[in-house]
């Protein structure tokens, strides 16, 4: 059965890692085909700059160092 792409779509996102963009597109809902790109977003995901802030997360948490003395 052909789909016509005539019924309601969703909005979604791919993630491109090569390119390091984020794409926004819309898919028919019926058959989930890519219908139009809505436009792309620069994303890098930057793993050392997460670890760094879980590590300061972590001290504030529960670390003597968080800890202020008068
Ligand atoms: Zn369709």
């Amino acid at each position: 059965m052909m789909c016509d792409h005539l019924g309601t779509y969703s909005g979604a996102s791919r993630y491109l890692r090569e390119a390091g963009e984020l794409r926004l597109v819309l898919l028919c809902d019926r058959c989930g085909a890519e219908r139009q790109e809505l436009g792309r977003v620069d994303y890098r995901p930057d793993p050392e700059v997460e670890r760094a802030r879980l590590a300061a997360g972590g001290a504030a948490l529960g670390g003597p160092s968080a800890i202020a003395l008068p």
